[in-house]
């Protein structure tokens, strides 16, 4: 028999007390961080109760409030075609598909919302999961293992990162959006490994900035790497009609292996998907872990993504309203001194304040004020670049915007 690893017996002087979860040490350790968010004088804004759909504005305690917390960018959530064409979708279809899609959980309204993704995205294909977050984890879980790189953005979503510790793959970080250092990474280490998957976001969703595409696909073609787009906060958002990052730079579909995305965001719904060449598309459908082994999109899931689709495709002026409120947003806040880092030609605007305890109180400040922007610390974002991220919608009114900077300017500047 194989020798038992040496680490597994030192274990087990140590098991014993490890049995409760209640008493983990990282358990005891959120309790005090949790006691801290009180002794700021601030009140907890966490799980915040919302009363009804956020678009610009929202419910909180019976109080209306400005609201810059919510990602439903182009007002989907909530608008009337999208939730007839849920309610028609429950009606016929119940609240359930109560299969995988392989087997009996194969839906017109699926099919036809793949097909409405793929056309929208300019790409051959398209799969939807239930999950954004399980989409990133389980398609880098399939595409890379132990034998392989993947590289990704020092600042890609959790959702990556648990796609990679899922592969096996080694994975490193480089330097946010640092195309030279990438590059540097790339020659140093393309022949070490079977396959190299280059990781990024279309839009990041902390600092409200976007990827170098054309420079990523120019060095994933030198150096025969894969690439992933991650385009949960591009998609609806970035290019003149709101296609993502490949239409805002004018790259060809073909170039991105694979794009994935969130039905949860400018698509006013809940899931992920994969799109790409037909081919890849296929071999995903039927070997995806997360996909094959999971349940399809809810028929009100579905339904809602697709009449989304289909507004945001009949609908480019809705892209536009929101870049131009967007364009508002950072100009009023570069405007008036505020620290917006790299924030720009996204509908993200984080301000940032860097020390946790000042971001709590000017978010409490603002709430007490009637404007809802959450605040982020680490491990979120680095640690002393805690902020206030504003997510600006096409549904913002102007004097809105501009009454909410002006708030926000203020209470920074009083703290
Ligand atoms: N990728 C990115 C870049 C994200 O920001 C998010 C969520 N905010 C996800 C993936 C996960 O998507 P979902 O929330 O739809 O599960």
């Amino acid at each position: 028999a194989p020798a038992e690893p040496a680490l597994r017996q030192e274990g087990a002087a140590w098991a014993a007390g490890t049995a409760v979860i209640d008493e983990f040490p990282e358990v005891g350790e959120f309790e005090q961080r949790l006691g801290r968010i009180g002794d700021s004088g601030a009140a907890n804004p966490y799980f915040r109760v919302h009363e009804g759909n956020i678009r610009d504005t929202t419910v909180i305690g019976g109080r209306s409030l400005l609201s810059f917390g919510s990602y439903n960018y182009l007002g989907f959530s909530g608008h009337p075609a999208v939730d007839e064409a849920v309610h028609r979708a429950v009606e016929r279809y119940g609240t359930s598909v109560s299969a995988s899609r392989v087997l009996s959980g194969e839906r017109e309204l699926t099919v036809r919302l793949e097909r409405a993704l793929a056309d929208f995205l300019g790409v051959d294909d398209c799969l939807t999961l239930v999950s954004g977050h399980a989409t990133n984890v389980t398609a880098i879980g399939h595409l890379v293992g132990p034998e392989d790189l993947v590289l990704h953005d020092a600042l890609a979503h959790d959702s990556i990162l648990q796609g990679c510790a899922l592969s096996g793959a080694a994975r490193r970080p480089f330097a946010h959006n640092d195309m030279g250092r990438l590059e540097h990474m790339l020659r140093l280490n393309r022949s070490r490994f079977r396959r190299v998957l280059i990781a990024v976001e279309g839009a990041y969703s902390m600092d409200g900035d976007l990827v170098d595409l054309p420079a990523l696909v120019e060095l994933k073609k030198r150096y025969g790497a894969l690439l992933l787009v991650d385009e949960a906060h591009s998609i609806g958002t970035v290019g003149e009609h709101g296609r993502g990052v490949g239409e805002l730079y004018g790259v060809d579909r073909s170039e991105v292996d694979l794009w994935m995305g969130t039905l949860s965001k400018a698509l006013a719904s809940c899931g992920g998907y994969l799109a790409g060449s037909a081919r890849t598309v296929r071999w995903l459908r039927h070997t995806l872990p997360g996909f094959v082994y999971s349940v399809g999109l809810t028929p009100a899931n579905a339904a809602a993504a697709l009449a989304a689709t289909e507004l945001l495709a009949a609908q480019p002026q809705r892209v536009r309203a929101l870049r131009r409120n967007s364009g508002l947003f950072l100009r009023l806040a570069t405007a008036a001194g505020l620290a917006t880092g790299s924030s720009g030609g996204t509908p993200i605007v984080p301000c940032i304040l860097g020390d946790s305890v000042r971001t709590l109180r000017v978010a409490d400040r603002l709430f007490a004020r009637g404007v809802v922007a959450d605040p982020i610390f680490h491990p979120a974002v680095e640690e002393g670049l805690s902020r206030l991220r504003f997510f600006v919608t096409s549904e913002h009114h102007e004097d809105d915007i501009g009454r909410a900077v002006s708030i926000l300017a203020e209470e920074v500047a009083a703290r």
